[in-house]
């Protein structure tokens, strides 16, 4: 147990192989991560609330082209964007979410002035970007959130299956290339979240995604369901998760961590381990999921090869990580 702040992020889990990931690719995500570790740090540090640092983390990880969600987020079987976000203040049990938004350049940020500025919860495509534009938020021209590496993904799975996870694709992608080609760093990806414990005590926690590789137009995942993809309660913890999201949504997935602490009395890794190692592969539900509670206790499990994840306490060093 500790009572320092923290923060830990995520960008996603699926088949992330270590044969498909150059060095380059790897130090690539490894510095990004650190990146958005040490300005969340910085916000918990100067005594701000979790909620600034999950908030402020996963604009970084939207504007990062390396993952799925904001610029360089998956593509839909329409060939189009949609992206979804929420956000969740674990203090006030206040949350915020948009889902389907296709202009608007950050998401979490249109999920975090819901929070503060609603009195609604979650708002939907059109709807949420006329709310997005009333509060002054930047939008972008769709192309902004297309990259090469996604486009190719996208024409890869569309030949190969449905939809897939994001890093699925990614890696199905590098072994059609073959383990000796280049492989383009920005090609592996999935969901971004973040969680925090500042240094009042509160949690909060925040997702935000493209979804899944080639989509049908108007399918929602988990990202921006309360419950679901976000969780936040300062009596247990913050909740994280990107995966399957049918498969986290049918479980409650974010919001079972919770209870199982709440009502059993579990500790934040039991009962993480117990949702993403036991329950979800019940129903096949594939991915991971990061968490933090009051106290400061981080767990960052997952049920994949890999997950692109990492924590930092203040005034230590961060920690980051890929596979298992
Ligand atoms: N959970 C996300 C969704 O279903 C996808 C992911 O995390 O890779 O939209």
């Amino acid at each position: 147990m500790t009572t320092q702040a923290v923060i830990a992020i995520h960008g996603g889990a699926g088949t992330i192989l270590r044969s498909a990931l150059s060095i380059e690719a790897e130090s690539a995500y490894h510095a990004a991560l650190e990146g958005i570790l040490e300005a969340g740090q910085r916000i918990l540090a100067d005594g701000g609330s979790a909620l600034d640092a999950v908030t402020e983390a996963v604009r970084l990880l939207e504007d990062c082209p390396l993952f799925n969600a904001g610029h360089g987020a998956v593509f839909t079987a329409a060939g189009t964007h949609e992206l979804d976000a929420s956000v969740m203040d674990g203090a006030t049990l206040e949350a915020g979410a948009v889902c389907c938004v296709t202009r608007v350049k950050n998401p979490v940020l249109a999920a975090r002035r819901v929070l503060d500025k609603s009195e609604h919860v979650l708002f939907t495509g059109e709807g949420a970007e006329a709310f997005a534009a009333a509060q002054g938020l930047e939008f972008v021209d769709p192309a902004y959130f297309h990259t090469e590496a996604r486009h190719r993904q996208w024409l890869n799975a569309r030949g190969v299956q449905g939809t897939m996870l994001d890093h699925d694709a990614a890696s199905m992608d590098a072994r059609d290339e073959g383990p000796n080609e280049p492989i383009d760093p920005d090609k592996k990806f999935g969901t971004v979240g973040a969680v925090a414990r500042d240094a009042h005590g509160h949690v909060a926690a925040a997702t935000s995604t493209g979804g899944i590789t080639n989509k049908q137009p108007g399918r929602v995942g988990d990202a921006p369901l309360i419950g679901a993809g976000c969780y936040a309660n300062d009596a247990t913890c913050a909740v994280s998760t990107t995966g399957t999201g049918e498969m986290f949504m049918r479980m409650l997935a974010a919001y079972d961590v919770s209870a199982r602490m709440e009502y059993r009395g579990a500790t934040l890794e039991q009962a993480a381990a117990e949702v993403v190692m036991e329950r979800l592969p019940r129903i096949e539900g594939r991915g991971g999921l990061i968490a933090v509670d009051a106290k400061g206790n981080v767990t960052l499990p997952f049920n994949t090869e890999g997950m692109y994840r990492g924590f930092a306490r203040v005034g230590d060093t961060p920690v980051t990580a890929i596979y298992r």
